[in-house]
């Protein structure tokens, strides 16, 4: 009887989640575009009537549209992660593609930081789902390069090991590291070490990462020393066959 109450309980705890997953698409989704909406009209207030516009008002106008910006950046990434949960299948993936798309979009930040970056050569081919994965890898070089004090110039090195069926991917910066006290709580959703005025960001990407690892069936952690750098691990499955 208590199995009974146990597989009740457990079925009930999965279609809540399903539920508040589902909540958690349709809200980013569908609030994203009355927020277009403000957002198109106020960059509309700025261009034309840029002339008749004092300081003040310019101001005020461009807090609205840097709120607006963060906003969208919010709910993209929430849409992210509710996505993430809508399981998908698996197949082989080419990872020297995935890391080439990854790069890809963010080449502009690589450009502006000056960033180096170095791949192994001969990445594997992973039993994997290729949009997820293009995003895990491009939120922890997103961060290798955001999370470096600026006297420096970011350097991300991204290098695996092959052990029977299992790849461990490492992502490692010459940032700003992370005391080890915070080195579980960073993959949870909403969790920052920094203020806004210091690091801009969502609090979301290190919980996406957790969740496309989770559904990988393998494992992320972080390794690092304060003032160093960090190096982000995570396993996946080797395609094989
Ligand atoms: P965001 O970058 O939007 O704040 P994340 O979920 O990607 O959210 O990261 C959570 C927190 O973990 C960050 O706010 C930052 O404090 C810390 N962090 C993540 N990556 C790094 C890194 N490479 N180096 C130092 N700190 C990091």
């Amino acid at each position: 009887e208590a199995e009974a109450r146990i597989q009740a309980h457990l079925a009930e705890i999965k279609r809540s989640n399903a539920e508040l997953e589902q909540f958690a698409y349709i809200a980013s989704h569908d609030l994203r575009e009355p927020l277009r909406q403000i957002a198109n009209f106020v960059a509309l207030l700025e261009r034309r009537f840029a002339d008749q516009l004092n300081d003040e008002a310019r101001e005020y106008i461009s807090f609205a549209r840097e709120g607006a910006k963060r906003l969208d950046n919010l709910m993209l990434d929430l849409l992210e992660y509710s996505r993430v949960g809508r399981g998908e299948q698996l197949a082989p993936v080419e990872c020297e593609i995935v890391v080439a798309a990854a790069l890809d979009n963010l080449a502009a930040r690589i450009a502006e930081t000056g960033a180096e970056i170095h791949i192994a050569p001969g990445l594997p081919t992973v039993l994997g789902a290729k949009t997820h994965l293009i995003h895990l890898f491009q939120n922890l070089i997103a961060n290798a390069l955001k999370y470096c004090s600026p006297e420096r110039i970011p350097e991300v090195r991204l290098s695996f090991t092959i052990d029977g069926k299992v790849v461990t991917f490492s992502v490692a910066d010459n940032g700003i590291g992370i005391d080890p006290v915070y080195h579980d709580r960073i993959f949870g959703i909403f969790q920052r070490l920094h203020g806004r005025e210091e690091y801009e960001g969502t609090g979301i990407g290190l919980a996406i990462c957790r969740r496309v690892v989770d559904q990988h069936g393998g494992r992320i952690w972080v390794d690092s020393v304060p003032g160093q750098g960090s190096t982000f691990h995570f396993t996946v499955s080797l395609a094989t066959g």
